[in-house]
């Protein structure tokens, strides 16, 4: 009694356990057909217990599982086969008003008093199935949306790419144009320099050409004078002193004219360069003629010509100014009575020239621009002269395709060496 008493207290128990699940708890027998269904799952089919209880547990199912249950639990009794049971998985349920809802379903079979009997849990995914949803469909929202913002990101992207080449684009063509603008400065600058350049040079030349030609103008007036005053026969040598006299200036100016044309010639783009047949030893000979009525009392030029009867060939009216010029400045930069000596050296292709004096020599400061037009030294004096020879020697040799080079000590003398290559079309 004891015992059916606790029996029945276990039973009732159960029930109450089953009766406040919140998961559907259904039982069937082996033929499917319902034995007990606990309230929430017949809440969750919309049914009261009685209309599912002594029913088949396939009117909680839509199709094609209803019409294929009992096959199913015929091929299980039949192979032991299972689908479902034991297992549990996701499947469909149908409530009363024929709505369809995702449910989890776990079987478990057992067996009472010999009897097969299957429970089923029944667990509503309908929630988890509509969050799920909304999972699904607000990623897909996103990724729309990424899409969309990707695209967009990428027109952006395109269009600062186009921005950028157009950018670049200006930037070289600003460069070009500041390039261009840099390059006409610089020309403008060039012509600028040369303007005033032109300027000095210019007023260096009236300058220079104002004094250069009134001494010896006024040297020949008041010589002349003088010639006229002296009448009587016995002034005769007065006479011839001042004839000197003007003849020594008219000399001085056909000099200075002489540069000046030679300065006008070599400014003359067509300047043409011969190239003539010289014998050394002649041309040497007919220069210290022409030279030495140049030079002062008891000046010697002592020629020393080491390449003898060699024949040149080169531009020899050049090759003489060039001579005469160096020349005529060891004598004008020197005292009376010193020596002057010419050196001839043949190196093959070239001929080396040496003109050495023993007269005052050049500064140190002075020496760097010697060969620039108008220069002269600080230590000349009142020796005459225009700065213009050493300029024209240099563009002569520069023509010649030779070159120039001067030593010089103050009070003890100079030595100019040119070189001059033999003419190439000979
Ligand atoms: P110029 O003799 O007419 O002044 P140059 O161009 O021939 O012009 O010479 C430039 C300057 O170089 C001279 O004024 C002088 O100061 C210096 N010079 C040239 N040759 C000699 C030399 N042999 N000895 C000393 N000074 C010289």
């Amino acid at each position: 009694m004891k015992e059916m008493k606790a029996a029945t207290a276990e039973a009732k128990k159960l029930e109450a356990i089953i009766n406040t699940a919140t998961d559907g708890i259904i039982t069937i027998d082996e033929r499917g057909i319902v034995e007990t269904i606990n309230p929430a799952a017949a809440q969750l089919f919309l049914y009261s217990p009685e209309e599912v209880i002594g029913n088949k547990i396939d009117m909680l199912m839509p199709e094609p599982f209803r019409s294929e249950h009992d096959t199913y639990l015929n091929n299980y009794h039949r192979t032991g086969h299972a689908k479902i049971i034991g297992i549990g998985r996701e499947a469909k349920g149908q409530k009363s008003d024929g709505t369809i809802f995702p449910i989890r379903l776990a079987v478990s079979e057992l067996r009472i008093d010999g009897k097969r009997m299957y429970t089923g849990v029944i667990h509503d995914l309908t929630d988890l199935k509509k969050a799920e949803q909304k999972i699904l469909n607000l990623n897909k929202e996103l990724e729309l949306k990424v899409a969309d913002r990707t695209e967009k990101l990428a027109t952006v992207v395109d269009q600062l790419l186009g921005t950028n080449q157009q950018l670049k684009k200006e930037i070289i063509e600003k460069e070009a144009a500041e390039k261009q603008l840099r390059e006409q400065e610089e020309e403008l600058q060039a012509a600028l320099v040369k303007e005033r350049e032109l300027h000095s040079l210019k007023t260096r030349f009236v300058s220079m050409a104002s004094h250069e030609f009134r001494t010896p103008l006024s040297t020949i007036l008041t010589s002349a004078e003088l010639v006229e005053m002296y009448k009587d026969s016995i002034h005769q040598p007065k006479r011839m002193r001042h004839i000197d006299r003007i003849k020594s200036a008219v000399t001085n100016l056909n000099n200075i004219l002489d540069d000046f044309l030679s300065l006008g010639r070599l400014d003359d783009s067509d300047l043409k360069i011969n190239c003539d047949k010289i014998t050394l030893s002649h041309f040497l000979s007919q220069l210290k003629e022409e030279i030495s009525v140049l030079l002062k009392k008891g000046q010697v030029l002592e020629i020393k010509n080491t390449a003898g009867e060699l024949v040149y060939f080169t531009d020899a009216k050049f090759l003489k100014n060039i001579l005469l010029n160096l020349l005529s400045n060891a004598s004008k930069y020197a005292h009376e009575n010193t020596l002057i000596q010419l050196y001839a050296e043949d190196k093959g292709n070239f001929l080396i020239l040496q003109v050495k004096d023993q007269g005052m020599g050049i500064p140190k400061e002075d020496q760097k621009h010697l060969f620039t037009r108008f220069y002269r030294a600080h230590n000349v004096e009142n020796i005459k002269g225009t700065g213009l020879g050493l300029y024209i020697v240099k563009r002569y040799v520069d023509l010649l395709g030779g070159s120039i080079a001067f030593e010089s000590h103050l009070g003890k003398g100079s030595t100019f060496t040119v070189s001059i290559p033999k003419c190439t079309n000979a």
